[in-house]
């Protein structure tokens, strides 16, 4: 693949992909669990053995990862949390981790567990707040900085440079969770992140039809060849089918995301001030607080995620998400469909979330049907 080619050249044509025998332009699925070796016991490709470990539909669409987010190497998992949970137990009895006070629901309950079972301390931070991550980092030794950005369902925006820089003077890494933000409106590793996150489950796949995790590093360092040891030794990697999906969904990704931010900027202005709407959450909106940061720090849209908090408390905010008509009442974000959630509800009674915020996954459908379908369930 050229270094030079745009982005989209790039995506398109999944890195370039022509069969040298057929001439097809799209990679066949390989399925093969083992490898064979020769009459002399030499492998006929030294770098395959056994799928758990190395699999060709996976290596393709982490090239292309890689490539997209500018790091040294990509690893792909069975899902998100796979993923993430493989580079959080590299960790060592003793270590501390810093995370973010509100992130993804699931990893945060995940990690509050491991943690208290594992003897690794766990502290938060305010996610749009870099002083306070400073005195978070500065209270103790730190070895992982987690941070999400656009925080999912809230969208404060971490100032990544700001956050690598705090995290490198106190000897500890960074890892950006940039599953809203995409590999193409944000690059963490270009920004000082160590590590970077992606639900591909999300916008990389965009099509609701997989589930999978990617894991991508600055550089080959301890902690990522331990959380490779990791994908291989628990038995993480992702399958050869949905390998091969992931990478069909990624060849549209550019022209899904950019939509999808077109579709949640028009929203988010809409919905701003209407009557009946108590704030919108979008990092594209100059009256969100990480504006400036946001501004600087995603290059082509600020994501098709935003929350609406609405008037009349949790039972109003139900009864229009009750209403809605084209947004599906389902979990998950980033799919071509757009899909509506009252997380507040979802994540139960010690929910972060405030109980009059719907969270709102923007997808590629005509912007004027969405806007009026919130408008009916507002006004009926
Ligand atoms: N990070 C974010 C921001 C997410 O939204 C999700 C899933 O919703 C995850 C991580 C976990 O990913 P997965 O569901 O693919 O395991």
């Amino acid at each position: 693949m050229e270094q030079q080619d745009k982005v989209e050249t790039i995506l398109a044509q999944a890195g370039h992909y022509l069969d040298k025998t057929t001439g097809a332009v799209v990679p066949p699925i390989q399925p093969s669990t083992t490898f064979a070796r020769d009459e002399s016991g030499e492998l006929y490709d030294s770098s395959r053995i056994y799928a758990r470990d190395q699999s060709v539909n996976a290596e393709m669409a982490e090239a292309l990862l890689c490539t997209l987010e500018k790091g040294a190497a990509c690893k792909l998992f069975a899902s998100g949390m796979a993923a993430a949970t493989a580079l959080v137990q590299t960790l060592r009895p003793g270590d501390r981790i810093v995370a973010p006070k509100v992130m993804y629901w699931s990893l945060r309950g995940w990690l509050i567990t491991f943690c208290e079972d594992w003897g690794i301390q766990l502290d938060f931070y305010d996610a749009g707040d870099m002083e306070n991550l400073a005195q978070v980092i500065q209270a103790a030794p730190v070895q992982l900085v987690w941070a999400e950005t656009p925080a999912n369902p809230t969208w404060e925006v971490v100032d990544i440079a700001r956050a690598a820089e705090l995290a490198h003077q106190a000897g500890a890494q960074l890892v950006v969770d940039s599953t809203v933000a995409t590999p193409l409106l944000t690059q963490p590793i270009s920004l000082g992140a160590d590590y970077v996150f992606h639900s591909a489950t999300k916008y990389i796949n965009g099509h609701s039809d997989v589930v999978a995790g990617a894991l991508i590093c600055a550089r080959e360092d301890e902690r990522w060849q331990k959380a490779a040891l990791i994908r291989a030794q628990h038995g993480g990697i992702l399958g050869p089918f949905e390998s091969w999906l992931l990478l069909r969904g990624m060849r549209t990704m550019h022209v899904r995301v950019q939509r999808a931010c077109e579709n949640a900027m028009a929203f988010a202005r809409h919905f701003e001030g209407y009557p009946g709407v108590k704030a919108v959450m979008y990092p594209g909106l100059e009256s969100h607080p990480q504006y400036r940061v946001a501004a600087a720090q995603m290059k082509g849209g600020f994501s098709g995620m935003l929350s609406v908090r609405f008037e009349g408390g949790r039972e109003n905010t139900a009864r229009i998400m009750g209403r809605l008509r084209h947004f599906v009442r389902a979990t998950s974000l980033g799919g071509v469909e757009s899909l509506v959630e009252h997380r507040a509800l979802i994540e139960g009674e010690t929910s972060p979330v405030p109980d009059d915020l719907l969270r709102f996954s923007l997808g590629i459908e005509n912007i004027d049907d969405l806007i009026a379908d919130l408008e009916q369930a507002i006004d009926a």
